[in-house]
């Protein structure tokens, strides 16, 4: 039945033909209105000859009340369901492993497709519960103290992709008779670089501020980055999600080594764009990620230093301990050492917070996530750089 939807409007086949969104069902190639924002639904519904306001109906029954099966739309009539059933599809990612750690913390790995994987993680806190999500398939970028980077890079997630893990976390928390407690914030800080996929993740964040979908607030969502400076601009115009980035060390050379896509974008210009990003409103703040390693980046020099260079921007400091892994090569700082470089960066005006380590028995904290990621990266150099200087 795709042919009635191919004759009549050919326009759309062309263009969905070109992305992410069809699926081969059989013979027939469905497209996952998972991938939709408001936009998209709209234009989806105005070419079927259906009104608009289609797209807010479908983006409530869709991300609101979960439905994947279009005849439980009650109020969509019977011939659009019937329509919809033949070209469209919610399709989600497939939970492949469960897994709870002792601090409530919790871990999925999804399946993809051709054996790609990627892991979501869950962090119960008192009064709060953040979701902790992925927006590739491994990472391109090599950040020296990564379990990801080890992994390599295979492709960019699709809008569903990273949408789907949201909504899995959320259906599956619900069921969960010792987790309950509602995702409130979520986080794109699990694997992969979230502006080396640009269009999917600001689709992505877009629907989860919604009212429509999941209406969560733009102080709620935050994408976390390691600095893709022409992608900073575009974000903050875009989009209204609220900004971490991974500075890791306060001078280029040591940032060189620690975050190599520094060579590319050094401190200076991503310094600059962190003052532009939020530049229209000054009661935003943001968050700049700093690892600790012994001996590496924990001197009080580095805080100093550190003081230094964010002076002029609105920043909020959040110290990582260091996760380790098998063959990371560093240790994680003393809490002295961490104590200390918190108190000069507090003297200097600067709200510093260590963040508490979650969910490391079961591999799930900052910087531990790897899936199960043929690596394609190392492989070939090349083509992840051809990759990162494509964006
Ligand atoms: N690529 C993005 C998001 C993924 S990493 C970024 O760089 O921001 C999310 C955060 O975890 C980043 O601040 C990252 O630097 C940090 N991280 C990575 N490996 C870590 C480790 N082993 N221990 C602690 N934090 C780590």
């Amino acid at each position: 039945m795709l042919a009635f939807f191919v004759s009549e409007k050919p326009r759309i086949i062309t263009e969905l033909s070109h992305s992410s969104m069809i699926s081969m069902q059989g013979n027939t190639q469905k497209i996952n209105l998972l991938d939709f924002d408001r936009q998209d639904m709209e234009s989806f519904f105005v070419e079927m000859g259906e009104k608009p306001f289609r797209a807010s109906q479908l983006l409530k029954w869709v991300h609101q009340f979960g439905v994947t099966d279009f005849d439980e739309m009650t109020n969509v009539s019977k011939a659009l369901r019937i329509k919809l059933t033949e070209v469209a599809e919610i399709r989600l990612p497939e939970i492949v492993e469960q897994q709870l750690s002792s601090d409530g913390t919790c871990k999925w790995v999804l399946k993809l497709d051709c054996g790609n994987h990627v892991e979501t993680v869950y962090i119960p806190e008192d009064g709060r519960g953040t979701l902790c999500i992925s927006s590739q398939v491994g990472c391109p970028l090599d950040c020296s103290f990564c379990a990801t980077a080890q992994q390599g890079f295979n492709r960019n997630l699709t809008t569903a992709e990273i949408l789907g893990q949201l909504r899995i976390a959320h259906q599956t928390l619900g069921e969960m008779k010792n987790v309950n407690k509602p995702i409130t914030n979520v986080v794109l800080m699990g694997m992969g670089e979230p502006l080396l996929n640009f269009k999917n993740v600001v689709k992505a964040s877009n629907l989860m501020m919604d009212d429509f979908a999941y209406n969560l607030s733009k102080y709620r969502v935050t994408l976390s980055t390691a600095g893709i400076v022409p992608s900073l601009d575009k974000l903050s115009e875009l989009t209204d999600v609220s900004l971490a980035v991974s500075l890791h060390a306060p001078n280029d050379e040591l940032r060189n080594q620690l975050v190599p896509i520094n060579t590319k974008y050094p401190l200076s210009d991503l310094l600059a764009a962190c003052k532009r990003f939020f530049a229209k409103d000054n009661r935003r703040k943001i968050t700049f990620e700093y690892v600790m390693l012994a001996g590496v980046n924990d001197q009080p020099e580095h805080a100093r230093q550190l003081a230094k260079i964010l002076r002029g921007i609105p920043a909020k400091i959040n110290l990582i301990p260091f996760n380790p892994f098998n063959g990371a090569g560093y240790r994680c700082s003393s809490k002295e050492a961490i104590d200390q470089f918190r108190s000069i960066l507090v003297r200097s005006g600067l709200v510093t917070v260590t963040r508490k380590t979650r969910g490391d028995d079961i591999d799930a904290a900052c910087g531990q996530l790897v899936g199960k990621v043929a690596d394609r990266t190392k492989k070939n150099r090349r083509q992840t750089v051809n990759f990162i200087q494509e964006q």
